[in-house]
């Protein structure tokens, strides 16, 4: 544990910002927060303002009540679950956007998503002032841009990174992921197992990113059932292009399996050693996602509340 007193105070509180419908990649990030901090506060918020896809933001799964028996389950001390016009009293005027890092990978494929996301994101740790705050990897050009944002605007909450937490059979896990059928998530393979065979590449001494980049490409194009959208490499700061793989940086994916769009990625570290491709940790068991039907998710946080 990096401090042992908050910024405001006692101990720290940790905040792990979520849309919900938890899954183990979740818990692990309440889990490290609830290691390192004496108050935990878990926000559920399915932000209108980062989903560029109507029919995304209506269909996404949705369980307030379950989502807090995990998070209590977990030892979150406080679930925050505000209503769309709780988060959003007046019509957005003030939006947060970090246009350089957002220029790649999901920015083109999901326009306003970035800022919409750092927009809620600034609100979340201007509104609650933690004093460390909870990102999976998962998503790594998010957290790059919640690095600089916290950077550029002077945020003093430490943002803390944590490891990709993958299925038994290494797909990502994704609250989306329920609405893969059984031939659909096999098809998803594809991705963990392109990204997995560029890691070991990397281990073995590839250092052209472009190579790296056709061999996970082709392995999901070559999948019947999977699209890929893209898979680019980028520097872990400024999800800049590099020609070698000579600094820290990951290597993402992107690619429509039915009615998902799925993302992935795998980081690279360069070391004294050489490079160590950082693939995430694949669970041990089934994942509690398949043990709730989402169909019978109701609404959203305000309906669910009323
Ligand atoms: P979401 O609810 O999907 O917006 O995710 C909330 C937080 O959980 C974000 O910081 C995500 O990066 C993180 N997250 C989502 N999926 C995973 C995963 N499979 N492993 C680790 N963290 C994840």
């Amino acid at each position: 544990m990096e401090e042992t007193r908050s910024l405001y105070g006692g101990t720290p509180v940790g905040l792990v910002p979520t849309l919900g419908f938890l899954h183990e990649g979740h818990v692990a990030l309440l889990e490290a927060a609830r290691e390192e901090c004496g108050t935990v506060v878990m926000s559920v918020f399915v932000n209108p303002l980062q989903f560029n896809d109507a029919a995304d933001l209506e269909r996404y799964p949705r369980n307030l009540e379950r989502d807090v028996e995990l998070a209590r389950e977990a030892g979150v001390d406080m679930v925050f679950a505000p209503a769309t016009d709780q988060m959003y009293p007046l019509p957005v005027e003030t939006v947060v956007s970090v246009p350089l890092l957002s220029e790649r990978m999901e920015g083109p494929h999901r326009p306003g998503h970035f800022s919409g996301m750092a927009t809620v994101v600034t609100k979340l740790l201007a509104g609650l002032r933690p004093d460390r705050a909870y990102f999976g990897k998962k998503d790594a050009q998010q957290l790059a841009i919640i690095r600089r944002l916290g950077i550029d605007l002077s945020l003093p909450t430490v943002i803390v990174p944590r490891p990709t937490i993958r299925e038994v059979d290494g797909l990502a896990l994704s609250s989306r992921n329920v609405f893969l059928s059984p031939a659909q998530r096999e098809a998803a393979l594809a991705l963990s197992r392109g990204l997995m065979a560029t890691a070991d590449a990397a281990e073995g001494g590839e250092r052209d990113v472009r190579a790296l980049e056709r061999l996970v490409w082709s392995m999901m194009d070559g999948a019947p059932g999977v699209d890929p959208e893209y898979a680019e490499m980028a520097t872990l700061r400024d999800v800049a292009e590099l020609e070698h793989l000579d600094r820290d940086s990951f290597l993402a994916v992107a690619a429509r399996v039915g009615p998902v769009r799925l993302i992935d990625n795998v980081h690279f570290e360069v070391g004294r050693d050489g490079i160590v491709a950082d693939r995430g940790i694949p669970l041990e068991r089934p994942s509690v996602l398949y043990s709730q039907d989402p169909q019978s998710a109701e609404g959203d946080n305000d309906a669910a509340r009323s």
